[in-house]
């Protein structure tokens, strides 16, 4: 067996699902909306299966989808595409991140990925040869330095990992974070893997900025998205890459034999959705800061010390500015099993160094189940000390 894989946990998200089945606990760890997503996209979906083309579509996704997300990006971030030579539809950012780092690390690069990191990062790099050099980041800021990055970078160095919006601190880079990266690539002659999956989420006011939009970027970034983070619809796995043509071009050859292709139908309803009015982009966030709040305010009022959540469908809980002397594994299993609320402990996104002390909360939920939620936590505040 590889031991790439075979040596891996189960992701710590399908551990908490299984644990939160098991006991019939209030599901806030993986992270999923308990809604079902825009109607009009479903049946532009519902559409396209009934009375469109449902065989093989082309490898690189349906034109219309590659057109859409141009102009997309045109709209919503002011990026400059063509649809034609720099798109690429995958089967979900996760194969958006596995075709971009198979189709372009070769054996022996070193890979710098930032800590706490999305958990298929550091296995697709060792699968495809590379060697991730990590950097670690810190509560509350979780912030970035040219002094953690020079400290990792080698002249084997060919490419950063990055992730912003910050899937699991629901942070994100800051403008001055961003011109350091760029200055960093620049220098070291790097490639920036950008997953961008939670641009749409951001809350206060803040707008997403990527890396590609950086002077001298443009041609050294790769950047991903997902449908199933725009439309609240996670289980379609429906993602792209953006990339400057040749990077594009090495990514698809990667892509050809992995999926080849995407559902059809979905790639219409996606070419759809993300043509919709900015009022739905932007009463999209509304609804989640409103959840972000209805939570954090309860979790405050029964005791938890909540970190401030800019971006994403998560909030954190510090526990031991909560008072609460237990590791986020062991507070975590405790609580599924004796509060009923499954939570994820953000340990598993360190290979190194680890900070085990910070839960993370997902709050795409009905306020129904957060309130619940919420009212299980305060009941057990007094079991953690
Ligand atoms: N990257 C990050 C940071 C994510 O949070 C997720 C999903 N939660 C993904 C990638 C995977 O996205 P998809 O479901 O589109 O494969
Ligand atoms: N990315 C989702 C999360 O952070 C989970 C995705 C998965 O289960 N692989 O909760």
């Amino acid at each position: 067996m590889n031991p790439v894989f075979s040596a891996l946990p189960t992701t710590i998200f399908e551990e908490m699902s299984g644990r939160a089945r098991a006991s019939g606990a209030i599901n806030l760890g993986q992270g999923f909306p308990d809604s079902q997503g825009p109607e009009d996209v479903r049946q532009a979906a519902a559409d396209a299966v009934l009375s469109g083309w449902n065989q093989y579509p082309p490898m690189r996704g349906i034109p219309d989808l590659r057109t859409a997300i141009a102009s997309h990006y045109a709209a919503h971030q002011g990026l400059d595409l063509d649809g034609e030579s720099e798109t690429l539809v995958t089967s979900g950012a996760t194969e958006a991140l596995a075709a971009s780092i198979l189709g372009l690390v070769t054996p022996g690069d070193e890979v710098i990925l930032i800590q706490p990191a999305y958990d298929a990062y550091a296995p697709l790099v060792r699968q495809a040869g590379g060697v991730p050099r990590f950097v670690t980041t810190h509560p509350p800021d979780w912030s970035i330095t040219s002094e953690m990055l020079e400290a990792v970078v080698s002249e084997k160095t060919r490419f950063i990992i990055l992730n912003s919006p910050i899937n699991p601190t629901a942070t994100m880079l800051s403008d001055d974070e961003l011109a350091l990266l760029a200055d960093f690539c620049a220098a070291h002659d790097l490639i920036a893997i950008c997953d961008e999956v939670w641009e749409h989420i951001v809350f206060d006011g803040r707008q997403h900025r990527s890396l590609t939009t950086m002077p001298g970027m443009r041609e050294r970034t790769v950047k991903i998205g997902s449908a199933g983070k725009i439309f609240s619809l996670t289980g379609w796995k429906v993602g792209w890459v953006i990339a400057a043509e040749p990077l594009a071009n090495a990514i698809a050859k990667a892509h050809q034999f992995l999926t080849f292709t995407t559902p059809p139908n979905l790639q219409v309803a996606v070419a759809y959705g993300l043509g919709k009015d900015r009022e739905y982009f932007t009463e999209m966030r509304a609804t989640y800061q409103a959840s972000r709040d209805r939570l954090a305010d309860a979790l405050t009022a029964g005791g938890y010390a909540v970190l401030p959540s800019q971006a994403t469908y998560f909030l954190s809980v510090d526990l031991t500015r909560s008072g609460i002397a237990m590791g986020d594994r062991d507070f975590a299993l405790r609580l599924v099993e004796e509060a009923g609320v499954a939570v994820i402990p953000i340990s598993p996104f360190f290979e190194t160094d680890p900070v085990t002390n910070i839960v993370r909360l997902c709050f795409a939920k009905s306020d129904d189940v957060l309130d619940a939620a919420a009212e299980k936590l305060a009941g057990a505040r007094n079991l953690f000390g």
